[in-house]
């Protein structure tokens, strides 16, 4: 690890910030990222493919181009030297990234569809931004669908809105106060940024507001100026570069030619062919000499294979691809360090595992619960912190992972099984593959492998899930379980003395529920059968509580000649036949469906009953 050598910061020596755009699906983040990047990846884009994390470096120089037209009047000194847009709008596993206690992006564009008002993600992405106090600018995209607008390509805002008719304008305000509105009701005060006063430019919470086209780019120009402004202003501190390394780890990938390598994004420092650098896994730290360092030209993705530039050092905030051997386990998410000549390296490899390390402490120690499994570390993090505290009751979990599903991994979540606890043969899947082996032997094991992009449908399936199996164990006990209750027969209503029973009856304490076998202890137990229906005012019931009168039919198959007014009369009590399977049944699946003075009744009727 290089010295710490922040007093050689200055506010001259700006690093690019680091740009992520958010919001709900549809509201044209890829297009407007397309906009800005002016290549075509949108449309491009086959159907089913999925982007990865990579991103896009914008030169100084093409950010004055692109401000040129806005900027003739705003005179915006730029003084950072780029910006770090990264390529995956919306993906939430990259937004969860933190480097060193801070979220690893600067700051965000919040796309919105001016069409629809604020959507679910929207909230999620605003929540998020606001907890990692992440400043960012909300875009009102699709101006150009209010109706009869007139296209004015890729100008500024303001001089788009100067050439509508006055009918046009009128939609536009009024759709524009509806986000306005809505931003207010998740307690986010907001304006169209140049209405804003200076009071409200000094105010941390207050957020600009920019229409866009992400089609015609009205407006574009607009969020590309006021992400840099905002990030000069809020985030000078932040943004000084300073040599001590600052990395980390966006994807693990193997390349033809190349084996497995490691993307990274170089936030601050120098990362240098030779570097001996000290990287994150599962199962410890590895320590490995950087081979080589690989960028794709200015302004195209990093994915593309071909023309890669290779480096012998690169100097943050740059994404960058790191070759060297045994990089397969390491784990998106986590720090990349170097072990410089004054450094120790146990020092080194704490550090680098410290997140994880935390994470692991935190990881409740509970012998049963689900496979949680994530892209990323903060991924995973922002995972299980929603399982532990978000989630009524709290999911639990026994096992974490990072990255691509393996059928090992089904193997270890599949002991939940042998242990009695089926349910949580389950694997939460956020954002990770699944291999096909691992598909095909989670079957055959019988591990549930539940898969999501979005947090909380992950938590949908999960509580889904334990609903259903709830309520089939509730079914499958039914037959076992048997609820107490003391029942009288009515005699003026005896409708039918044998084969079957149909007697009028007042439940004197629990509940007489559909199923219930009915004995006669006085009687020596005598069973008397099951009722097979409960009527109440002519309708059939499942049950009947305290107090209710009732008509019953009790049929016994294996004595059908039993007899009301021969065996047995109005002078006995019936009682629900209780045995020690039925209670433990009745407790493992019904706690709720009963009251404390219905459990008072079972103790009472375990006496009459001999159970022990
Ligand atoms: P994402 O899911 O947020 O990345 O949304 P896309 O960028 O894929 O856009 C969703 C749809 O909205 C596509 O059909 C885009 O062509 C369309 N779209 C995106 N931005 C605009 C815009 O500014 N104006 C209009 N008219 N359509 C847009």
């Amino acid at each position: 690890m290089e010295k710490r050598n922040l007093e050689a910061r200055s506010p001259d020596d700006l690093r690019c910030p680091i740009v992520v755009i958010m919001g709900h699906v549809d509201t044209g983040k890829t297009k407007l990222l397309d906009k800005i990047r002016k290549t075509n990846v949108q449309e491009g884009e086959a159907g089913g493919i999925t982007q990865q994390i990579g991103a896009t470096y914008f030169e100084k120089k093409t950010l004055e181009t692109q401000t040129a037209r806005l900027n003739a009047t705003e005179k915006v000194e730029l003084k950072v030297p780029g910006m770090l847009v990264i390529d995956t709008p919306g993906h939430e596993s990259f937004t969860n990234l933190r480097s060193r206690g801070s979220s690893l992006c600067d700051v965000a564009i919040l796309v919105v569809d001016l069409m629809h008002g604020l959507e679910q993600q929207t909230i999620e992405s605003l929540t998020m931004l606001r907890k990692r106090g992440v400043p960012f600018v909300v875009a009102l995209n699709k101006v150009d669908r209010c109706y009869g607008w007139k296209t004015a390509k890729d100008t500024p805002i303001r001089e788009a809105l100067k050439g509508q008719d006055e009918g046009t304008l009128m939609e536009f305000r009024s759709r524009a106060t509806d986000a306005k509105v809505q931003l207010q009701e998740q307690g986010v005060n907001s304006n169209l940024y140049w209405e804003m006063g200076d009071d409200d430019w000094s105010n941390s919470d207050f957020i600009p507001l920019v229409p866009t086209s992400a089609v015609t780019g009205e407006g574009v120009q607009d969020v590309l100026l006021l992400l840099c402004q905002m990030a000069q202003k809020k985030l000078e501190e932040k943004l000084m570069w300073h040599a001590n390394l600052q990395c980390t780890v966006l994807e693990v990938k193997a390349i033809d030619g190349l084996g497995m390598t490691v993307d990274v994004l170089v936030v601050n420092g120098h990362l240098k062919e030779g570097d001996k650098a000290v990287f994150c896994t599962l199962d410890g730290p590895i320590v490995t000499e950087i081979r080589g360092l690989l960028t794709p030209p200015p302004s195209r993705e990093m994915r593309i294979k071909s023309e890669y530039i290779h480096h012998k050092s690169v100097k943050g905030a740059l994404g960058v691809k790191v070759i060297g051997n045994n990089l397969d386990k390491v784990m998106a998410g986590t720090p990349v360090m170097v072990v410089g000549p004054d450094d120790e390296e146990e020092d080194i490899k704490a550090e680098v595992m410290s997140d994880l390390t935390k994470l692991k402490g935190k990881l409740s120690t509970e012998k049963a619960g689900v496979l949680v499994q994530a892209s990323t570390l903060g991924a995973l993090e922002a995972l299980l912190q929603f399982l532990r505290e978000d989630t009524k009751p709290p999911i639990p979990v026994s096992a974490i992972g990072i990255g691509t599903i393996h059928k090992r991994d089904i193997t270890k979540i599949s002991i939940m099984n042998e242990k009695g606890h089926p349910e949580y043969a389950t694997v939460l899947a956020f954002d990770v593959d699944v291999e096909r082996e691992a598909r095909e032997y989670a079957q055959e094991m019988n591990v549930r492998i539940m898969t999501a992009d979005i947090i909380y449908h992950l938590f949908d399936q999960f509580t889904r899930f334990m609903d259903e199996l709830k309520q089939r164990r509730q079914e499958e006990a039914a037959a076992v379980a048997v609820f107490p209750s003391i029942i009288k027969i009515l005699p003026q209503h005896i409708f039918n003395q044998k084969d079957p029973i149909i007697v009028g009856v007042e439940v004197v304490e629990g509940i007489l529920k559909l199923g219930t076998p009915l004995c006669v202890p006085a009687l020596g137990g005598l069973h008397v059968g099951k009722v097979t229906s409960i009527e109440s005012n002519g309708r059939e019931q499942q049950s009947a509580r305290k107090g209710s009168s009732v008509a019953v039919r009790i049929v016994n198959e294996g004595n059908p000649n039993i007899t009301y007014g021969r065996q047995f009369d109005a002078s006995n009590m019936l009682y629900s036949t209780l045995t020690r399977a039925s209670i433990d049944a009745l407790k493992e699946n019904f706690k709720d469906a009963l009251e404390n003075e219905d459990w008072r009744l079972v103790v009472k009727l375990k006496k009459v009953f001999n159970i022990i």
